[in-house]
């Protein structure tokens, strides 16, 4: 096993966060509490999003999504298989069928295309995902949905910081577009609070029933009970417990507001990299589309087909190297879990399934060092036709 020098990632946390744990840690409340409405505030305000909801990861954040608008059994939700697992878990979690629309090769998102025929009258929302940082064809889709009264949850797990030019501005995702986006604070991610998660929505409503449904959809808060322990409080339905801590919040603050900062690293990086691959024999730098400005959550290449290096023999020159990388993303309707038709629908995926086979993930992050890019350029650089 050769020593690997380079990881995927290394999360930005430093001083700044260690102090704002402890802080956390000193004033006795490290549920979720005022560090949480917070972070809230200040992520709603950095994305342009009236409201946010914060949750204990990017998988609920999906989840309450759904459940919020109301998704259940014999609905479908139209998505993507080419995701992180969850995409479709969630789905399926809810109790719903999961419909696969095939993905564009340049963003990874839906094929908007290909969304119409997708579209009958047992579809529920439309669960689109801004992958890897690439923001999807957003207003496309929306327009799509919006004709047939369709809600649409952006799956912005990936797209923190993400832009898309909407009517002649370039907007960060999340304000949302759609009725609802999620994101998540894995370490995979571009801001990282252990685990964590957010929802946004301009809709006061929608809002209001993902806050109430993250706390067992009780009447009451721990605090407005330590104000009053007279009131009385119900449970207005069958709910969860969704919620973030105060302890992860306070962890995710800075980092937040330090976003711009890592965003700007991010394109620098990427667009080392695009240089380094500008005529590759083996490989092809993934393009950013004019209307979007991305935020480098991951640096997915393609190998080309039919030379000699295939995705295996790239992941291995690389670990020989001693620098981490990954396969390209996985496809819900391959796993094991989703294998079996009748769990799923729609298709045919003809472009995920070759995304899977042939994406290579490089190591990107901010904080990322000059002598750590130098040798993945050159072992880029040993991959030859
Ligand atoms: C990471 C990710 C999720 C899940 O987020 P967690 O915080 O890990 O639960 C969902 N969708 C996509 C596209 C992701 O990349």
């Amino acid at each position: 096993m050769a020593e690997i020098r380079v990881p995927m990632v290394r999360p930005g946390l430093g001083e700044v966060e260690a102090e704002a744990a402890a802080r956390v840690v000193r004033s006795g409340w490290v549920a979720q509490g005022p560090e949480v409405a917070a972070f809230e505030a200040e992520l709603a305000a950095a994305v342009g999003a009236t409201h946010a909801v914060a949750v204990a990861n990017g998988t609920v954040a999906l989840e309450l999504a759904l459940r919020a608008l109301g998704v259940g059994p014999g609905d479908d939700v139209v998505t993507v298989s080419h995701s992180f697992i969850a995409t479709t878990n969630v789905v399926h979690t809810v109790g719903a069928r999961p419909v696969f629309v095939d993905v564009e090769r340049d963003t990874y998102g839906m094929d908007p295309a290909l969304l119409p025929a997708a579209l009958t009258p047992r579809t529920k929302a439309v669960l689109c995902v801004h992958q890897l940082g690439f923001p999807c064809a957003i207003e496309r889709i929306v327009a799509i949905a919006d004709q047939r009264g369709i809600p649409v949850i952006e799956d912005a797990a990936c797209a923190l910081g993400t832009e898309v030019r909407m009517g002649g501005a370039f907007q960060r995702i999340g304000r949302p577009y759609g009725r609802i986006a999620c994101f998540s604070f894995h370490p995979r991610k571009i801001i990282t609070t252990g685990d964590g998660g957010m929802v946004t929505t301009n809709d006061a409503q929608l809002a209001a029933r993902c806050r109430s449904l993250r706390q067992h959809a009780a009447t009451s808060t721990a605090e407005a009970r330590d104000r009053n322990p007279l009131a009385s409080e119900a449970y207005l339905e069958p709910a969860y417990n969704f919620r973030l801590t105060d302890l992860a919040a306070a962890v995710g603050r800075p980092q937040l507001a330090r976003l711009d900062q890592a965003i700007s690293e991010r394109r620098r990086l990427a667009a080392v990299y695009a240089e380094a691959l500008a005529g590759h024999p083996a490989l092809v730098a993934p393009t950013e589309r004019p209307d979007a400005r991305c935020n480098w959550q991951s640096y997915p290449v393609t190998v080309r087909p039919a030379g000699a290096w295939n995705q295996d023999r790239v992941l291995r020159h690389l670990h020989d190297r001693g620098i981490a990388s990954r396969r390209g993303l996985t496809n819900a309707h391959q796993e094991p879990a989703y294998a079996a038709r009748g769990s799923w629908g729609g298709g045919p995926l003809p472009v995920s399934e070759s995304l899977r086979d042939n994406t290579v993930m490089l190591p990107l992050f901010h904080g990322m060092t000059a002598p750590e890019t130098d040798e993945v350029l050159s072992a880029l650089r040993e991959i030859r036709g």
